[in-house]
């Protein structure tokens, strides 16, 4: 019986179960981790290339159905935990991890925030989630579903979208339409900000209020002279400003506040 609580729903496509794995292309020698194995569908797949397959599941019920599912893999590790505040860097073993999962889509958002925090220990993740999510993840400024997630997705990550899946892939079947999406970290960040909270502050201020112009909606922060000054036009929206813009006024901020991270306090 599946949890609607938990997000449960199953895959049984055998075609799309398929097509996942060799999108997923897992190695022997893969530290791969799985979040949310429900009853195994993936996990069964990934299990036999590398038998050294480690899971985290919520669920307790499904402990021991997955433990007498996959005996005959004494190296099959699984962690009953909530990923939402696992840290995965614990998983390592030295060797950065290939996240995959078909994610609970109930808390999608906070989760993929919880990953991104951790990429620095994170080779490549493959997700499935709701088409919406992934569409918003891969946007660029100016589409209307341009925001806080795909900034901030794409400050850490190359984002991939692979393709779509269909409610019927599932049992029971969603309400919506999945997607799964490729999200590789960069080893350089190509817009590296001088201080990350000022810049998830800058963005999240800015699309609590995407409709009005960024004059209204960054007033609180900066003056109409100083988005001038960046070559900021300050009669754009939010949607309208490129990752690079967002990085350049929390930059600036950082500069303002003499937050330039000799810390100390100033004796002038
Ligand atoms: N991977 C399986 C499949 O494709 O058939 C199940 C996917 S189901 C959409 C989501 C899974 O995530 C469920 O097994 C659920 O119990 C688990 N889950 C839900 N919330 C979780 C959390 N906070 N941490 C870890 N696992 C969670």
């Amino acid at each position: 019986q599946a949890r609607k609580r938990f997000g449960q729903n199953f895959l049984h496509d055998p075609g799309v179960i398929e097509h996942i794995i060799r999108a997923i292309h897992p190695k022997p020698d893969d530290a791969i981790v799985e979040i949310g194995p429900g009853l195994g569908a993936l996990t069964e797949e990934i299990l036999a290339v590398n038998p050294k397959l480690q899971v985290v599941e919520l669920d307790r019920d499904l402990i021991p159905i997955l433990r007498t599912k996959f005996f005959n893999y004494p190296e099959f590790r699984l962690h009953q935990a909530d990923a939402l505040k696992f840290d995965f860097s614990q998983l390592t073993d030295g060797k950065p991890l290939r996240i995959i999962g078909n994610l609970p889509y109930n808390i999608s958002t906070p989760l993929i925030f919880h990953l991104l925090s951790q990429a620095g220990v994170v080779q490549d993740m493959h997700f499935m989630l709701q088409k919406e999510v992934v569409q918003r993840m891969a946007a660029v400024s100016g589409d209307n579903n341009y925001g806080r997630l795909g900034i901030m997705t794409q400050y850490f990550c190359k984002v991939q979208p692979l393709f779509e899946v269909g409610p019927d892939a599932f049992r029971p079947s969603p309400k919506v339409d999945s997607a799964i999406v490729r999200l590789v970290p960069y080893t350089e960040l190509p817009h590296p900000a001088k201080d990350l909270g000022t810049l998830q502050a800058v963005v999240r201020t800015a699309f609590n209020a995407r409709r009005k112009t960024l004059r209204k909606a960054l007033g609180g922060l900066v003056t109409v002279e100083q988005l001038q000054a960046l070559g900021i036009n300050d009669g754009l929206r939010p949607e309208n400003l490129s990752l690079a813009d967002y990085v350049s006024i929390a930059d600036f901020l950082v500069g303002e506040k003499g937050i330039d991270g000799s810390g100390g306090d100033s004796n002038d």
